[in-house]
């Protein structure tokens, strides 16, 4: 396989290590040793050594969020992330992607999201059509919350409109290119949507991205890949965060006490971890859970539950009982993905809520 040195270095410096192994969401829901990083630094170095086929470990490879707890955990600086990503290129490259990854693939390549969608719902379609004339700021709301979780992304509407912002919402988002960036990686079909993304976005002044994993690769994944956005790209949080500083969006108490869950993409991609608490603050009493700020653990997402939806489900159910732990009540979410992944699990103890929900009341 095709790897770079440097992949190649961080497998056979990740392959007989257990030093992470307790940190990875997946590893903990599996059970399965074979789920965590190490696992699968093993089994590339067996893919490297010529002693198996790629194609023997790609749903091992796939089992990976990309959460970067082991990276973040890591005394001696080794990127699983890294490797893991560059395998799912090479796999592409050579032809043996999974056949339910190909058609992830496929569908975001077809239709712009990986789930296939070619409707938004009726809701979201009235709500963006009242901010279908063109002004400086441009409300992203990215491709799980417009086709899977239709009523956040008018909520995230109804948070700038509480707040008197003049925005734009476009009817035809282009994808950002984060979900081929998660199933292909550094691949040219995930530069070009990027590309085309950052021509979209470039004709406002301000972006305000609402999904932490659009953030996490517009602001970061887009710089490594050589694609440039002039327009002043702000996450959600603290564009609220700010327009609550400067006394725009009014606040309540609403004598909720709740726990913040951080998506990894704003705590540890983006160092973000302030700005949602002190909108969380402004609303409600805030205590802290197990893990927090860049130590978070992942929750669950929309993507990979479209081919590992138990896996999901435990992942949410183990972070639920985190908060339950500590007798929380009600746990609060600012990633689009992690709330629809949260409010699957089945369980009545602690009530799942957006930070919209909390603006909203
Ligand atoms: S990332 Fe670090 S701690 Fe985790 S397996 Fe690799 S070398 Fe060990
Ligand atoms: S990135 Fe996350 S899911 Fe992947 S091996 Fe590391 S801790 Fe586990």
């Amino acid at each position: 396989m095709n790897l770079s040195e440097k992949s190649k270095q961080h497998v056979d410096s990740c392959r007989f290590c257990w030093m992470c192994h307790h940190i990875c969401p997946i590893g903990n829901a599996t059970g399965h040793e074979r789920s965590t990083a190490r696992a699968r630094a093993l089994g590339i170095s067996l893919v490297n050594r010529n002693a198996i086929d790629l194609s023997e470990i790609m749903d091992n490879i796939y089992e990976c969020c990309t959460c970067g707890a082991c990276v973040h955990t890591c005394v001696t600086g080794w990127d699983p992330v890294m490797f893991t990503k560059e395998t799912r290129l090479q796999a592409a490259l050579e032809g043996k992607l999974p056949s339910y990854i190909n058609t992830l693939v496929d569908n975001c390549l077809d239709k712009g999201n990986a789930y296939g969608k070619t409707e938004i719902c009726e809701k979201l379609a009235e709500a963006a059509k009242a901010h279908a004339k063109k002004t400086d700021t441009l409300l992203l709301l990215g491709t799980d919350a417009r086709y899977m979780v239709c009523e956040q992304a008018v909520k995230a509407i109804r948070v700038l409109e509480k707040a008197n912002v003049e925005f734009s919402v476009l009817a035809d988002e282009p994808a950002s290119g984060a979900q081929l960036d998660f199933l292909i990686g550094a691949a040219d079909e995930a530069k070009q949507q990027m590309a085309a993304a950052a021509d979209v976005m470039n004709a406002y002044d301000t972006v305000v991205i609402y999904d932490p994993n659009d953030a996490k690769v517009i602001k970061r994944i887009y710089k490594e890949y050589g694609v440039d956005v002039s327009a002043k790209t702000v996450t959600f949080t603290s564009y609220v965060a700010e327009l609550i500083k400067n006394g725009d969006l009014k606040t309540t108490n609403t004598e909720k006490t709740v726990v913040y869950q951080d998506p990894y993409q704003l705590s540890r991609d983006l160092e973000e971890t302030e700005e949602p608490r002190e909108i969380i603050k402004a609303f409600a009493t805030l205590n802290e859970m197990l893990l927090n700020r860049d130590e978070t653990v992942w929750a669950g997402n929309l993507l990979m539950a479209e081919y590992m939806p138990a896996v999901m489900n435990e992942v949410a159910a183990r972070r639920i009982f985190n908060a339950k732990s500590i007798g929380a009540t009600a746990l609060v979410t600012a990633c689009v993905s992690e709330y629809a992944s949260l409010k699957k699990a089945e369980q009545t103890d602690v009530e799942i809520l957006s930070i919209e929900d909390l603006i909203l009341g």
